[in-house]
């Protein structure tokens, strides 16, 4: 297994900067807790499943450019 990162993109609302938060992790479980937390925190999303499974989706291999 290797480095992966995840990019947030989030936009708070219409209008709004989209945010530009980036995390890496040696781990994937790590990297998904990481991004899951900023979601919880800075956007108000909820810990479901089915934004955990989203965020997973959105992970890249490398570092961050
Ligand atoms: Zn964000």
């Amino acid at each position: 297994m290797g480095r992966k990162y995840v990019e947030c993109h989030e936009q708070d609302f219409p209008g709004a900067p989209k945010c530009t938060a980036r995390f890496s992790s040696d781990s994937d479980d790590e990297l998904l807790e990481m991004a899951v937390r900023h979601g919880m925190n800075i956007h108000g999303h909820a810990n479901t499943e089915s934004y955990r499974e989203k965020v997973r989706g959105e992970f890249r291999n490398g570092s961050t450019p």
